[in-house]
């Protein structure tokens, strides 16, 4: 018996040990590649030195202080580094200690924002059916999961939601990518006249589509739509790369490929790359202005915001995701393991999509390819293949086709950016034994 709970974590899951690159080694000393660094945490493999030297640094140093009496080198080193990396104008930068603190933040940033304004009538969000953007009250509000929402309801954020932008089972027969792109995203503009636009704070969307639907890239034009819509009605655009951000699509925020900048980005995850429980919120300065000009400051704050540690060692990750070879890296590794999924898949009969961009990559399992049909939920594939995976000696990520009944079970991929070719070989093979 073991005094640990947790939902899925259990004395019966093997007991990881070390690390090795691309490696978690257990405590019988399996081997077990990660393809898909926990939830797309683990960017730089288990056994960097560079990022253990930067946090070993900060521990001899000063382990904490608090943000009340003190700023440290390492949060204002690295709220500049993002800063000067973040897409043009979000170069305000909220630290934090994982994703679902990085919504919270932005929720109430965005809120804040318009009470300071003067328009308290401002409550509500819209967000996208099959999300998830944490589990804290407020960012369960936001995720638009029907069976994650519903056993707390009613809950503390007034969000409705609108369909995702999923090209494999939202567009039509002969739709071009363009006017399916342009259908989808005028949902939110319906929504939004619908709800009376001055009752409403925001949009909250993740660019790429990470556990909930497993690696959805929008088609082209979706969020310049979105963003135009945002627009015309003063609404906020808050895109949450807790998950497709730093560098995992290719680029160190996956919106730069859709051409637009939010008004609010969360990041997490690939921040501290798990060396650190780490995250943070981005607004632009316009924001931040108003909040400035009202109250003074922001009406938020978390005892361990800005920890030197988690500082420290999100530094020297970023350090690493800037250099300008990591993300060309994740590039070309992403394109082979693709090319890779693609040879081994691209035929196989219960296999109906392949998709993704950088080391983002997700298959979509269904029991008939033509008619795109899932596989029964109750049969719970996903975690059949996610076991079978396991016992190969390979952690991928599955989700169900339970989410509101609408898309057949997935697997995520999102490997460590050092992945080599011999371990992209062993990936796609041990994945197809699994499968
Ligand atoms: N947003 C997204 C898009 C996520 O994928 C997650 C975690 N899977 C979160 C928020 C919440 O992050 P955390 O688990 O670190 O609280």
């Amino acid at each position: 018996m073991s005094a640990l709970f947790h939902r899925t974590c259990n004395a019966d899951l093997p007991w990881a040990d070390t690390g090795d690159g691309c490696y978690i080694i257990d405590r019988n000393g399996k081997r077990y590649l990660d393809a898909c660094g926990g939830a797309a945490v683990s960017c730089l493999g288990h056994s960097d030195e560079e990022i253990r030297d930067a946090i070993r640094a900060q521990l001899d140093k000063l382990p904490f202080a608090h943000t009340g009496f003190f700023t440290t080198e390492a949060a204002e080193s690295l709220a500049n580094l993002l800063a000067a990396h973040a897409p043009d104008g979000l170069d305000r930068v909220y630290p934090v200690s994982g994703g679902s603190e990085a919504v919270e933040a932005a929720l109430k940033l965005a809120r804040q924002y318009f009470l300071e304004r003067g328009e308290p009538q401002r409550t509500r969000f819209i967000a996208r059916r099959q999300s998830y953007h944490g589990n804290t009250l407020g960012a369960l509000s936001t995720g638009g999961n029907a069976w994650r929402r519903e056993p707390f309801a009613p809950l503390m954020i007034d969000t409705s939601h609108i369909a995702p932008c999923y090209e494999y089972r939202g567009r039509e027969d002969g739709e071009s990518q363009e006017a399916y792109g342009q259908r989808v995203a005028d949902e939110l503009e319906a929504e939004i006249l619908r709800l009376g636009p001055e009752t409403v704070i925001g949009f909250v969307a993740e660019p790429v589509v990470g556990a909930t639907l497993g690696a959805v890239p929008a088609v082209p034009g979706y969020f310049r739509r979105i963003r135009e819509i945002c627009d015309r009605y003063g609404i906020l655009l808050i895109l949450d790369e807790v998950m497709c951000g730093m560098g995992r699509t290719g680029t160190l925020f996956a919106c730069e490929q859709d051409g637009i900048v939010p008004d609010i980005a969360t990041i997490a995850k690939g921040l501290g790359a798990g060396y650190q429980p780490v995250g943070a919120m981005l607004c632009s300065a316009a924001i931040y202005a108003a909040i400035e000009k009202g109250t003074g400051f922001f009406q938020h704050g978390h005892t361990y915001i800005g920890h030197p540690m988690a500082m420290a060692a999100a530094g020297a990750v970023l350090t690493r995701l800037t250099d300008g070879q990591t993300l060309p890296q994740v590039i070309a590794t992403g394109e082979r393991l693709k090319a890779g999924l693609q040879d081994r898949f691209g035929q196989h009969p219960h296999i109906g999509d392949i998709r993704g961009k950088g080391l983002f990559l997700g298959l979509e399992l269904v029991r008939d390819r033509d008619g795109k049909t899932p596989f029964d939920p109750a049969l719970k594939l996903h975690k059949k293949v996610k076991a079978a995976a396991m016992e190969a000696g390979l952690m991928c990520y599955p989700m169900g086709g339970t989410i509101d009944g609408r898309q057949g079970d997935h697997i995520l991929l999102a490997p460590p950016f050092i992945l080599t070719e011999d371990q992209i070989g062993e990936l796609v093979d041990k994945l197809s034994d699994a499968i």
